[in-house]
């Protein structure tokens, strides 16, 4: 008997999504297949851009209901430009999905992958930053309010609420922790903002020391969000929890993507105190979408993270060492031909870099 039966809630999205979500769900079986102490169940749920155009519903609300009853939440990705709303924003169920079950916070981490050349060796082996987008307000607090006035002014209102941001900065220290302690060094935790200018980032970075007292074990600093911008293109290796305001972490979490060598590379999770989605950072790529070319490395590790992220919650080791077991394999097949997409130089197919990393599980 096993133990845990871990419900996932599987929204495969638009684009490039189901193409994706299809490899990596057989690769979480593949990686499960012998475990004797959890099983994974799947419950494949409508949403999206396409299943607006078709019903007028961006995200159902059977789907948030079930959704919100699941163990954790796999994403592919949403959205498509040619189908709007009559305002003209896009439909981005994923954004509702963050505020709805209140996921306020977005982790990216950035890494690199060996032989990858998008830094020397030895700077490869030193970048490994995690950046924490607090992601139910800030300027997406309002976000379909926006209000354009005699077609002369337009005006949004950025939000930020205590209560997010203890939150927020707890989650971003307890990370800081556990992190120093798996990789046997201090602790650092960073907040980027932009206090020098606006009221409600001063208020901000007040929070952030004043939850810094409840963690002395971490060292705090505070850098503004243009400087910390030019610093991760110049010396990215020196940063190491960073945590910022959703609209800056939308910007700067692309720009980490960058360093990696491709948003197919970068995976994410965005999670609150009951609920968690694990998606990658990139979108729905429309112009590839069909062709079977997408890579689905960032899928396949924001999978890993769902795994790790359910081990630790339910005092479940199996899991969370399947979880490394499919990161490292995908770290693995990056390192040879056939698991690396057009996106980083290579020539693999969707199909032949699943199948790599298979390989090495
Ligand atoms: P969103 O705003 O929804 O995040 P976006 O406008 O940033 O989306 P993406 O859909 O992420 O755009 O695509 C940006 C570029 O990256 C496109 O050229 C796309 O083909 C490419 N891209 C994104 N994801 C992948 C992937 N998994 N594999 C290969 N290329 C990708």
């Amino acid at each position: 008997m096993k133990k845990h039966n871990f419900d996932i809630a599987v929204f495969d999205g638009d684009g490039i999504g189901p193409e994706i979500m299809q490899c990596t769900l057989q690769l979480l079986d593949h990686v499960c297949r012998d475990c004797n102490t959890f099983s994974l169940s799947y419950n494949s749920l409508p949403a999206g851009a396409a299943h607006y155009e078709k019903t007028g519903e961006s995200l159902p609300q059977v789907s948030l209901d079930a959704a919100r009853a699941s163990n954790a939440i796999l994403l592919s990705a949403m959205g498509l430009p040619h189908i709007r709303k009559p305002d003209g924003t896009e439909i981005v169920p994923q954004i509702d999905l963050r505020m709805e079950l209140d996921l306020f916070a977005g982790v990216r981490p950035v890494f690199t992958f060996p032989g990858l050349q998008v830094l020397s060796d030895e700077r490869a082996a030193q970048l490994d930053f995690v950046l924490i987008r607090e992601s139910i307000e800030g300027l997406f607090a309002h976000k379909d309010e926006g209000v354009v006035s005699n077609n002369e002014e337009a005006t949004e209102t950025l939000r930020i609420t205590r209560k997010v941001s203890e939150q927020l900065f707890d989650f971003s220290f307890r990370l800081a922790q556990s992190r120093a302690k798996r990789l046997n060094r201090p602790g650092k935790l960073m907040c980027i903002d932009k206090a020098n200018v606006f009221r409600s980032f001063w208020f901000f970075r007040e929070i952030f020391y004043e939850r810094a007292a409840a963690f002395p074990d971490i060292e705090t600093s505070a850098m503004y969000v243009d400087a910390a911008a030019m610093k991760m293109v110049q010396s990215p290796w020196d940063f190491d929890v960073m945590v910022t305001e959703n609209m800056f972490g939308d910007i700067l979490s692309d720009l980490g993507a960058g360093i990696m060598g491709s948003l197919g590379l970068a995976p994410s999770a965005d999670i609150g105190a009951d609920n968690a989605v694990f998606q990658p950072c990139h979108g729905s790529a429309p112009d590839i979408a069909g062709q079977g070319i997408a890579n689905p490395a960032a899928m396949i590790l924001s999978a890993a993270m769902m795994l790790e992220y359910l081990g630790d919650n339910n005092g479940c080791d199996e899991a969370v060492k399947c979880g490394e077991r499919l990161r490292d394999a995908v770290t693995r097949a990056i390192a040879v031909e056939s698991g690396r997409g057009r996106d980083i130089g290579g020539s693999a197919n969707t199909g032949l870099i699943a199948r790599t990393v298979q390989d090495y599980l």
